[in-house]
């Protein structure tokens, strides 16, 4: 048995639903399902899901990664600031915009997950991810916090 490819989810045969899924049910799986419903608020498990997604994205450069981060709704990521040891990667329209603001929350861990993922395979250094801003937390957009090793 083989493994799924990101390459086999573009395959999509459905007649009368079409390819997409509403935004709910994405925010029902992430904070319901994930955030509510695994312990610690599923962080460790975010964690190892988002890099695994994050690695199996086809993207070579920084820049086809924030078009798929487009293309697949994520959001609208840019690099707000840069350094050689940091990005700061700001993301607007985020899954999480619109939802109740909650001063003790900070629910993209995911997105920020996939990002290292991502971008550990495209610069080929260690890279870690820390989300500084988001919506839900009453911040004007979410942010992450990118160091490279
Ligand atoms: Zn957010």
């Amino acid at each position: 048995m083989r493994d799924y490819t990101f390459e086999d989810m573009k395959q999509i045969n459905r007649s009368e639903l079409g390819a997409t899924v509403p935004l709910e049910l994405f925010r029902t799986i992430r904070l319901i399902g994930m955030y509510q419903g695994l312990p610690m608020g599923g962080k460790g498990t975010t964690l190892t899901v988002g890099r695994k997604i994050g690695e199996n994205l086809p993207a070579n450069t920084v820049e086809e990664l924030f078009q798929l981060f487009r293309d697949l709704k994520i959001g609208l990521p840019m690099i707000v600031d840069q350094n050689e040891r940091s990005l700061r990667v700001a993301v607007e329209d985020c899954f999480c915009k619109g939802l109740p603001v909650d001063e003790e929350k900070m629910v993209c861990d995911l997105e920020g997950a996939i990002m290292e993922g991502a971008l550990k395979k495209i610069l080929n250094r260690t890279v870690s991810v820390r989300e500084v801003k988001c919506n839900v937390h009453g911040d004007e957009r979410c942010e992450y916090e990118v160091r490279l090793q």
